[in-house]
């Protein structure tokens, strides 16, 4: 194994810089438990700065990501036990009281399952990938025929955010908070090229954040 050298040039640049300007909070953090003021279930995606997007120091947000920012739903047992698990932790241990889902555009995760599920085979061979697609079935669904591609790949994002959070709801534990106003659920779709993030409002639509 090697270290590769880019890895050790930026860590040295972090912990001389960065690390040293925040010394003391760093200090601090390690003394006291965590208190994040959110989660985020986000894509695997490179290009999802979210801690630069929403100012994140260190302990802000708890964070999962998962290929298409997706919630399962209970139904696919085989799929939720990582995502719910680190909801399960992030509500129940932390007792975090925003939970964001953060989806974005020219998302790869969404894209893939639009063709697995319109091709109705097997990609590529992609073992995994496949597999975890398939619980975007349902968005995949409801994406209306007469759309041209771009848009039916943008809906495809945006419904599966709506889905994700649909989806929350299956589990009881998450249920129940909602119910009692201790938790709000916050959809977010963030558009790379212009930096434009929409939220999801109370009657289902995508309106810009500002
Ligand atoms: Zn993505």
């Amino acid at each position: 194994m090697e270290i590769p050298k880019f890895l050790i040039e930026r860590y040295q640049f972090w912990k001389k810089n960065t690390f040293q300007d925040y010394k003391d909070i760093y200090e601090q953090a390690s003394k006291t438990p965590q208190k994040p003021i959110a989660m985020i279930i986000t894509c695997c995606d490179s290009r999802i700065l979210e801690n630069s997007i929403f100012g994140g120091n260190i302990g802000d947000y708890f964070i999962h990501r998962n290929i298409a920012n997706v919630v399962p739903s209970k139904n696919d047992k085989d799929q939720n036990i990582q995502t719910l698990s680190a909801i399960e932790y992030a509500l129940k241990v932390l007792k975090i009281r925003n939970l964001i889902i953060l989806g974005h555009s020219n998302c790869g995760g969404v894209e893939h399952s639009y063709k697995t599920l319109l091709e109705k085979k097997n990609i590529k061979n992609f073992e995994y990938i496949n597999q975890w697609v398939s619980c975007l079935e349902n968005s995949y669904n409801n994406i209306p025929n007469d759309f041209s591609e771009t848009e039916k790949i943008t809906f495809f994002e945006q419904e599966n955010i709506k889905q994700s959070i649909k989806n929350l709801r299956d589990y009881d534990f998450i249920d129940k908070l909602i119910n009692e106003n201790k938790l709000n659920v916050i959809g977010l779709w963030y558009q790379i090229n212009s930096g434009l993030i929409k939220f999801l409002d109370n009657n289902n639509n995508f309106i810009d954040l500002g």
